[in-house]
């Protein structure tokens, strides 16, 4: 039984159901959450390992509850050509792999700290911040 990874992105109206639960509970499956993150907003965001043989149903499951759901990207990285230093989205980064380094308040990537959910990518103005599947 193969797993997949995804990013599940949970709006301030769900975020605090227990769908994931569902996942086991109704279809089986098998999920190990590696990274799991809410922000001010009350927006959630996870990182999960899926596996089942009713993997399809599950996700359908989730997206009839408003889940946005995503494949795991294998890298994101930072085109430092485009990059304005504007600092949106370090406002975002749920584990702080992208913030400003002071004095100089120019924008740093710490790609070690990185766990895929590609929200960055949504909120840079120049679309510096790119994805490879
Ligand atoms: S994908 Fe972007 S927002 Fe998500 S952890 Fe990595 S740098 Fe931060
Ligand atoms: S949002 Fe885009 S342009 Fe602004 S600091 Fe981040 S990567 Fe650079």
């Amino acid at each position: 039984m193969a797993s997949k990874k995804i990013v599940l992105h949970f709006g301030k109206d769900i975020s605090d159901k227990p769908i994931i639960y569902h996942l086991a509970k109704d279809y089986g499956l098998v999920f190990n959450i590696i990274k799991a993150n809410v922000n001010p907003n009350k927006e959630g965001m996870v990182v999960l390992e899926l596996a089942g043989e009713e993997y399809d149903q599950g996700l359908d499951f989730l997206k009839s509850q408003g889940v946005r759901v995503q494949p795991l990207a294998e890298e994101v990285f930072r085109n430092e050509a485009k990059c304005t230093d504007c600092g949106a989205c370090t406002a975002i980064c749920p584990t702080g792999a992208l913030y400003l380094e002071r004095p100089s308040m120019e924008v740093r990537f710490d790609s070690d700290n990185c766990v895929l959910c590609q929200i960055c990518l949504k909120v840079c103005p120049v679309k510096a911040m790119e994805v490879k599947f």
